[in-house]
């Protein structure tokens, strides 16, 4: 049985370090992991690597390796198409930074695929977003939104030397959801370690970020007392937060309301939103969301193939709220987690010949981190089957807890001990903001 796992990411990797232990190890499967890139980063930290807080070159998984140590192999490869007839997917040509070919286009056969390619920002189709606005998608994003920033930092301590003159970086992030509340935070971080660390002109009134939300309050999938302390603890960071302020054009250098005021911006992030890639509206006529999600049963199986299976970000998979009311699982770290379990348990259960699992979400809270500054949050169940306020050294326990099961999932108890003990060695060696 040959089993090709696309994505390696939050939902992915995991599936793949565990199939590969239990099928793939002992002979009763092929494991195959693809993706596009060749390292791994938990995309929850793609903030971080931004604002330079995070190393990505150091702290990533390298998949190859990984691979080799957990029983499945692993290929480099875009995947674009499939055939479900001949069960066969379709790679994209390789090509190097240069646009020189390095491997043609490929097809790889299955016996059963893993969709797990997660999602890409959403720009509503708004004027002039995906020209002038950074994504926060990848690492390659992320460290290109990094380089930019040290870069901007870097001219403003040289204007700064030369004239008094009134010098700022505006940095305008649209999307009051975690990833644009965090990022917010992680720059205020960035601008003292870069004063530490030689730009000295550089004062806290030189950086001046906004944050912009359409909806009438930061953080709507938590409730209103965090969002509210949220909101706070953002302003008093020197922060300015709009809500209810709707962007219909980003420009060159500037991002426009609909109320016609102006942003203007050296630096613009847009994290409003976030959809399946546009090519599965076309993949293998399989039934899709108006998030371009591919709609799975109960199983995780995609509707109408049963040898399909999709999870994570990329799954259009229906829950029952506490209300009663049918709504998507939500689009985060912790369903990809759950999902890729299940889907892993139905891999293994098929060839076992039993029957397949039905999946159930559980929602076990929601946690934002406002840097090393503080960090809020809601979890469920526990004690209590009710939820559960936290914030400050509690709440970025339980955030910091949420990465550390995702490393248990990929390296286990002895590896993850040993990672954790070379993060905080590495708190003391490495400086704290990556200045390259
Ligand atoms: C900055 C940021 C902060 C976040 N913070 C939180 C948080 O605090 N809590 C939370 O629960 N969630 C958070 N999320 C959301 C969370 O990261 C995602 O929900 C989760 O990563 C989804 O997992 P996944 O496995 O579906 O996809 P991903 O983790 O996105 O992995 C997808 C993988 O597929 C690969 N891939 C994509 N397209 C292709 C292709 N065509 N061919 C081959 N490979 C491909 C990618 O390289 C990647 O490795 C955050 C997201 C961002 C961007």
């Amino acid at each position: 049985m040959k089993i090709v796992i696309v994505g390696g990411g939050a939902g992915g990797l995991e599936l793949a370090t565990s199939l590969g232990r239990k099928l793939g190890r002992k002979g009763k499967a092929d494991v195959l992991l693809l993706d596009r890139g060749h390292t791994h980063i938990w995309k929850p930290l793609l903030h971080e690597v931004a604002s330079g807080s995070l190393d990505a070159e150091a702290d990533a998984v390298g998949y190859r390796a990984h691979a080799h140590q957990n029983g499945f192999t692993f290929k480099v490869g875009s995947l674009c198409g499939v055939d479900r007839e001949r069960k066969v997917i379709k790679l994209a040509a390789l090509t190097d930074v240069d646009g020189e070919e390095i491997l043609p286009p490929r097809e790889e056969s299955y016996d059963y695929l893993v969709l797990a390619i997660g999602s890409v920002s959403n720009d509503f189709g708004i004027e002039g977003v995906s020209d002038h606005c950074i994504f926060l998608d990848s690492i390659g994003q992320a460290k290109t939104f990094q380089r930019r920033l040290l870069n901007r930092f870097i001219r403003l301590n040289r204007d700064l030397d030369k004239s008094d003159a009134d010098n700022t970086m505006h940095v305008v992030i649209v999307g009051g959801g975690a990833t644009g509340v965090e990022l917010s935070a992680e720059l205020f971080k960035a601008r003292q370690w870069f004063a530490t660390y030689g730009l000295k002109h550089v004062r806290p009134e030189h950086l001046q970020v906004s944050l912009i939300e359409a909806g009438p309050r930061l953080l709507p999938a938590l409730n209103e007392r965090i969002s509210g302390a949220v909101h706070t603890e953002l302003e008093n960071l020197g922060v300015s937060v709009n809500v209810s302020t709707m962007v219909v054009r980003a420009e060159k250098d500037a991002l426009v309301t609909k109320d016609g005021e102006r942003f203007q911006a050296d630096l613009m992030v847009w994290a409003a939103g976030v959809k399946a890639p546009d090519f599965l509206k076309d993949f293998g006529g399989l039934e899709v969301n108006r998030a371009n999600q591919l709609l799975v049963e109960p199983t995780l199986q995609v509707k109408g193939d049963s040898s399909i299976f999709a999870l994570g970000d990329c799954a259009g998979c229906v829950m029952k709220g506490d209300d009663g009311e049918e709504r998507w699982v939500p689009p985060r770290a912790q369903s990809a987690h759950q999902m890729a379990s299940l889907v892993g348990k139905n891999i293994r259960n098929i060839a076992a010949n039993k029957p397949l699992n039905e999946f159930e979400y559980s929602d076990y809270g929601s946690l934002v981190s406002l840097s090393d500054f503080t960090a809020f949050g809601r979890l469920m169940g526990g004690i209590s089957t009710g939820s559960l306020n936290v914030e400050g050294r509690i709440a970025r326990f339980a955030y910091v807890s949420l990465y550390r099961m995702h490393q248990l999932a990929i390296h286990g108890w002895l590896r993850t001990l040993l990672v954790t003990l070379s993060d905080r060695i590495n708190r003391y060696i490495r400086p704290k903001l990556k200045l390259h």
